[in-house]
C-alpha cells in the first residue's frame, strides 16, 4: 500500500512555511488505518512491551490500537493541565513553537519496558521530551515507532542510541 497517497499535505499549517502532514485522511481508510497499525506493530511482537505511551493527540489515535494489538497497556502523554491525578511536567521545543507535556507519575512503574508511538517524527523533541519522562519515572524505553518520519529534520539524529522505526520517511 501506498501510505503517502493517503497521507494529505497541507501547506502552511498552523503557520506559514510548515508543510503538514494531515493522516486523517488516513485514518478514515479502514484497510488502510488497519494496514498501517499492524505494520507498526509488527516488529515489536514477540517483544516484551508493558506500556505503549502515546502523545496527544494523534498518538492516541495510533498509540491505542498498536499496544491493543501487542497486548500492551496505554499511557496517554498530555498537554499540560489535562491529566487528573499527580503529573511529571517536561518543557521542550516544537517543529513549530514550544510546549509542555506531562505524564502521570504512577503511570510508569520503575523497570516498565515502553514503546513510544506517534503519527509523525519531525525534530524529536516531542519523543526526547516523553523519553526523559519515562526514564525519570523508571522506565526503560525498548522503541520509538512513528507512521511519518520527515527525515530532512533529523530527528534520528536528536534520538541516537534508541531504536527507531517508520512507515513513511519525507
Ligand atoms: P517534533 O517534536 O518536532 O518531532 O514534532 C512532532 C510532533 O509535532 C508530532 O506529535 C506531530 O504530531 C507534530 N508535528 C510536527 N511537525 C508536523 C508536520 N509537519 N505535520 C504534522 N504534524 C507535525
Amino acid at each position: 500500500m501506498n501510505f503517502q497517497e493517503k497521507i494529505r499535505n497541507v501547506p502552511d499549517f498552523p503557520q506559514q512555511g510548515i508543510q503538514f502532514k494531515d493522516i486523517t485522511t488516513l485514518l478514515k481508510d479502514g484497510p488502510a488505518f488497519r494496514l498501517a497499525i499492524d505494520m507498526l506493530a509488527k516488529p515489536y511482537k514477540g517483544k516484551h512491551i508493558d506500556v505503549v505511551v502515546g502523545p496527544e493527540a494523534r498518538g492516541f489515535a495510533i498509540g491505542a490500537p498498536v499496544a491493543y494489538i501487542l497486548g500492551s497497556g496505554f499511557v496517554p502523554i498530555r498537554k499540560p493541565g489535562k491529566l487528573p491525578a499527580e503529573t511529571l511536567k517536561y518543557e521542550y521545543s516544537l517543529e513549530y513553537g514550544k510546549d509542555a507535556l506531562e505524564i502521570h507519575k504512577d503511570a510508569i512503574e520503575p523497570g516498565c519496558q515502553v514503546l513510544i508511538v506517534d503519527d509523525l517524527l519531525a525534530t524529536g523533541g516531542t519523543t526526547m521530551a516523553t523519553i526523559k519522562m519515562i526514564e525519570q519515572l523508571g522506565g526503560k524505553v525498548t522503541g520509538l515507532a512513528f507512521l511519518i518520519e520527515l527525515s530532512f529534520l533529523n530527528g534520528r539524529e536528536v534520538l541516537a542510541g534508541y531504536d527507531v522505526t517508520s512507515l513513511v520517511q519525507y
